[in-house]
């Protein structure tokens, strides 16, 4: 029997689990009880028993929901894209198709922060030129990008703000580009990666030669269909998928266990290609071992094993996030919240003295999530990044006094809160900086040395979850497919 194990129940861990074991079976394996006798044994019974450890009380990671009497907080991420390759099919497998709840057309309108008040985005090019929520020079200087000619495509990488300055100028890149990006990746766009960062537009300039002109053909040759996807989220939040990919997991003679922390990995005896992990009160041997933990928990799992592959792993920086949910009265709010939420450029932060890299409007993005009490809105204001970690070591009435501040600038809203959350992830979104294709591809190398050791996770190819979720469904595929099956 080949025994494997995941280390990390987030959205890799549990995807590679179960894409393994459904893959296994269709190929007509025969799937053990992990943590039975025959887990135990090694090469008496036939087929894979698989266990997948989780240090916390509760899986899931970093997408996760909480039910608070009526409201439900969702702790990291909340909507995922609906078109997303894969993602259908997972939540048919786990037949929670009829939980999706999707956004409406509200949530294609975002805003920014500019000049004292909220503004609308521009959602197509033909609206540039009456947006106000870019300056004039910046305004023309778009209009004026497909003008400028691409870079040599002998050119690997490069930075987001190199990048966008090029092709968009300094001020778009100040205005929108740099809020955008705290957005997603929380992160300094002098140091993210652009090919690894946002692989899409770094390849828009090299087939079409400028953004607009890919926008442009984009548009044309997907005339009647919607040019953004819906996003979508569950009723009770996205932590429900996580939970239901556990319960299919053990369903499967898999194993999930929670508060199983793996303190170290060594391998088990040389030249038999196993890894035995040390938890708090036993040991565990793999023969096949799939790590799906953040980078810098790999780094020290894999300290002794491969100092060189701890040093890459370690390498991939992690900015942190407080993202603080507030619930009020719809009428105690005076903006419409007609929208996904709001970004506030670092340029208008240090001038108006904001510490808030933006909001979403939770109760507008997925009208039908039921995340609130009837007639009350939430809000989530995110703090942190990479320009601004020491939010995190922030008191909590400090926090809350500086987000009804910010609050108070952008929207107008000065009743106090009849709802708080604060969610603290000191390590929550990997950095693609500079070098990062090439950090990745030396994992790639180091670990197909090592033998049976994969690894899984949003440190790889992407840090979104539907990324995540496919990147670890790959993997237990590919896993699968290679094991015998007697
Ligand atoms: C505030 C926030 C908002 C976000 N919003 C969105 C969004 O709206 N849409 C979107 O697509 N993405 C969003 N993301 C990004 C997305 O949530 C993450 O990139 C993704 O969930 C990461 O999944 P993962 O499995 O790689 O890592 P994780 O979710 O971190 O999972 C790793 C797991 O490993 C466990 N672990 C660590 N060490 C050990 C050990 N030694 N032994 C056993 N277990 C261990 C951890 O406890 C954890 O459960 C958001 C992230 C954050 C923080």
């Amino acid at each position: 029997m080949t025994r494997v194990v995941v280390i990390g129940a987030g959205a890799a861990g549990l995807s590679c689990g179960l894409s393994l074991l459904d893959a296994y079976r269709a190929r007509g394996g025969t799937i053990q009880q992990s943590g039975s006798a025959a887990m135990a044994t090694d090469g008496s019974a036939h087929g894979v028993s698989l266990c997948v450890l989780e240090a916390r009380d509760q899986i899931g990671g970093r997408v996760f929901s909480e039910r608070h009497g009526s409201f439900v907080v969702e702790t990291g991420a909340a909507t995922v894209q609906e078109t997303a390759p894969g993602l259908r099919e997972l939540f048919e497998r786990l037949q929670l198709q009829d939980e999706q709840v999707y956004s409406d057309d509200r949530a294609k309108r975002r805003y920014v922060y500019r000049a004292g008040r909220l503004r609308r985005l521009p959602m197509k090019p033909p609206e540039i030129l009456s947006s106000d929520a870019l300056s004039i020079p910046a305004r023309a200087r778009l209009l004026a990008e497909p003008l400028v000619p691409p870079r040599a495509h002998t050119l690997t990488d490069e930075s987001v703000q190199s990048f966008f300055e090029r092709r968009l100028g300094r001020r778009v890149t100040n205005e929108i580009v740099e809020p955008a990006l705290a957005g997603i990746y929380a992160g300094d766009i002098a140091e993210l990666s652009m090919p690894s960062a946002l692989p899409r537009l770094w390849q828009m300039e090299r087939e079409h030669g400028s953004l607009l002109k890919a926008l442009r053909h984009s548009q044309a040759t997907n005339k009647g269909t919607p040019t953004a996807p819906r996003l979508c989220g569950l009723r009770g939040g996205l932590g429900r998928l996580m939970q239901a990919m556990g319960r299919a997991i053990d369903s499967q003679g898999g194993r999930v266990r929670p508060l199983s922390a793996v303190r170290s990995i060594r391998v088990a005896d040389p030249g038999s290609g196993r890894y035995c992990m040390e938890l708090a009160e036993t040991s565990l041997v793999a023969d096949e071992l799939i790590l799906a933990v953040p980078p810098p928990e790999a780094a020290r799992l894999l300290a002794d094993l491969d100092p060189q592959l701890s040093t890459v792993y370690r390498s991939i920086g992690m900015a942190p996030i407080v993202a603080i949910s507030l619930g009020w009265p719809r009428e105690q709010v005076p903006h419409p919240l007609d929208g996904f939420g709001f970004l506030v450029p670092r340029i208008e932060r240090m001038r108006d003295g904001l510490r808030l890299l933006g909001a979403l409007f939770m109760t507008s993005a997925l009208p039908d999530f039921e995340q609130a009490p009837k007639g009350q809105v939430v809000i989530r204001a995110m703090y942190g990044g990479a320009h601004d970690p020491e939010v995190e070591r922030m008191a909590d009435g400090e926090l809350l006094e500086q987000v009804q501040r910010d609050l108070r600038t952008t929207l107008g809203i000065w009743n106090e809160p009849r709802f708080i959350h604060i969610q603290r992830w000191p390590q929550a979104i990997e950095q693609y900086r500079l070098g990062h294709a090439a950090r990745v591809a030396e994992i790639e190398v180091r670990l197909r040395a090592l033998g049976h050791l994969h690894a899984t996770g949003a440190a790889l190819y992407g840090v979104s979850v539907p990324d995540v979720l496919r990147n670890g469904r790959e993997l237990g595929q590919r896993i699968a497919d290679a094991l015998p099956l007697s």
